[in-house]
């Protein structure tokens, strides 16, 4: 424990501040000095894991090599990075309860009263260090889901208390994310809601060491003067973050502000190099200056919300960049699609995703955009509930399978082309029993996947109950459509291609999830490539 040093990332004022991207931009810093550096997120609800929740609640479930159903922000953690993370990462409320309570029935407490202080703080302590005494990390950071102040959050900032007095003060900082607002009617930045959420973190025993400020408008001299002297930190500790165009340019802002100087000072560690972000600059150059534009449409009953696919379009801007292309992303509600919009809806678009979700709203709307991108030939990239829908088109609308359906859709369907895998049959618990995680797929040759690719056998992350049904495999699959990619023990379908066809390609696990900013996802590029080819 003592040769790894914790940063810890609070949240104040209000959520939504983007305390995963500061976390993730100050690993990338980091990490550009050579520090082996992992990030780790503690949500205070008590859903056991995000794997749960509709897409609404917090955005997208991202899912990661060993299965864990996590928050979005490992997402960010491993696109920035560049470095898988685990279930350890991504720990809530209730997974915290589920192994004290577990512990409790074992008898592993025998005699004693268990309590929220010591029983749930020390599990979610030991959850806290897990990662640092590994052994394998220079820095640990943590961040803190919601906001200082919420009743759900107090174990957590109590447990950030203790870790503190247990490490060290040189062991350990505070960064403390904030919102300075702007009153457009007097022209003023105000101070005043951090200066409250700083002392909130006080009553708890915390001081700040560092205070990151959110703003539209740049902070002055006075202000910073001002928020150094009422919230306790040193005045090159007050770290200015302004609204950017991307979130890719957020670690270049933190290094001019000179946040992870601070940090390496506080925690009394020298650079083991200078900072180094070759790779993450030709990336920014190549996003920012693309040589085309194309369109790409987001079929999805979700699309309301940004962060529901959040994934699927960070994978876009990687592949994006890579081909010099800016894209265009149109959301398209599957709800709102039908025959007789079809046309005007999608005619202008350059490539289609279809996105994957589960239940049945919507999913006509997929299959209509669907046969339109078929027939006329748009680059069609469907991943998992698309790769689903683009099996039952077809078996519909070009082997004559009128009924073809999912079981998920309709259980007593005649005609169950996607059907749940025999494994889940007897599944009656919802959390976590999906097929989940990383699986490998074996390519067939002269596929637009093994072009992409470039090698024969892949692994992907999976999250879903339903399959292609093998029993329909000779009815649906022709010299046309044909199967990519298959799991080696198993024979599950994993990838489907149509070949009459630009480029047609279904996928049944989430390449999105393997994206990230110096590895662009092979298919993603390859899709980007071809909808520019079809502009
Ligand atoms: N609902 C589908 C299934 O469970 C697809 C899931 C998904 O798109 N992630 O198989």
């Amino acid at each position: 424990m003592a040769n790894t040093k914790y940063i810890f990332v609070t949240g104040g004022v209000t959520s939504s501040l983007g305390k995963g991207i500061i976390a993730a931009s100050l690993a990338k810093l980091l990490q550009g000095q050579k520090f082996k550096v992992t990030i780790q997120k503690f949500d205070p609800y008590i859903n056991v894991d995000p794997g749960t929740l509709n897409p609404y609640e917090h955005g997208e479930c991202f899912v990661t090599d060993d299965g864990a159903e996590t928050d979005l922000d490992l997402g960010h953690y491993e696109r920035f990075l560049n470095v898988n993370t685990s279930q350890a990462n991504n720990v809530t409320t209730g997974r915290v309860y589920q192994s004290v309570i577990e512990k409790e029935r074992k008898g592993e407490f025998l005699g004693k009263t268990v309590q929220v202080v010591p029983h749930i703080t020390n599990e979610i302590k030991e959850r806290m260090s897990l990662l640092g005494d590994s052994g394998e990390y220079d820095i640990v950071i943590t961040e803190i889901g919601g906001t200082v102040g919420d009743i759900e959050s107090l174990p957590y900032i109590e447990s950030v208390r203790q870790m503190i007095w247990d490490l060290g003060k040189e062991n350990a900082l505070v960064i403390h994310l904030t919102l300075i607002p702007f009153l457009a009617a007097t022209g003023e930045l105000k101070t005043k809601p951090t200066q409250h959420s700083v002392k909130t973190l006080m009553e708890s025993g915390i001081s700040a060491d560092i205070i990151v400020c959110r703003t539209e408008h740049k902070l002055t001299e006075e202000i910073k003067d001002k928020l150094a002297l009422f919230c306790n930190v040193q005045k090159e500790a007050v770290i200015q973050s302004i609204d950017v165009e991307t979130i890719y340019d957020v670690p270049l802002k933190m290094s001019e502000e000179g946040l992870n100087r601070v940090v390496l000072d506080k925690l009394n560690l020298k650079a083991k190099q200078e900072l180094n972000l070759n790779n993450w600059n030709s990336f920014l150059k190549k996003f920012k200056n693309p040589k085309h534009n194309i369109k790409i449409g987001l079929v999805g009953k979700y699309v309301e919300l940004q962060d529901s696919y959040k994934s699927i379009l960070e994978s876009l801007i990687h592949a994006g960049a890579e081909n010099e292309t800016e894209i265009d992303v149109i959301s398209i509600h599957s709800e709102h699609l039908d025959k007789s919009n079809v046309e005007e809806l999608l005619n202008c678009l350059n490539g289609l995703i279809v996105a994957p979700g589960f239940g049945e709203r919507g999913i006509e709307g997929k299959i209509t955009a669907i046969t339109y991108a078929r027939e006329n030939k748009i680059p069609f990239f469907g991943i998992c509930l698309g790769m689903q829908m683009a099996v039952i088109e077809y078996a519909r609308n070009k082997v004559g399978l009128v009924e073809a359906n999912s079981t998920e859709m309709v259980p007593n369907c005649k005609v169950p082309v996607i059907d749940l895998m025999e494994s889940q049959k007897k599944i009656i618990k919802k959390g976590g029993t999906m097929r989940l995680g990383s699986w490998d797929c074996d390519l067939n040759e002269n596929t637009i996947s093994a072009n992409a690719y470039a090698v024969n056998s892949i692994s992907e992350r999976h999250r879903h109950r339903y399959e292609f049904n093998n029993g329909y495999f000779e009815k649906v699959f022709d010299q046309d459509f044909i199967v990519a990619g298959t799991n080696p023990e198993t024979g599950l379908v994993e990838i489907i291609e149509y070949k009459n066809h630009p480029w047609f390609v279904g996928v049944q696990f989430h390449p999105e999830y393997k994206s990230t900013v110096s590895t662009p996802h092979p298919l993603f590029k390859a899709f980007v490539k071809a909808s520019l080819a079809n502009k």
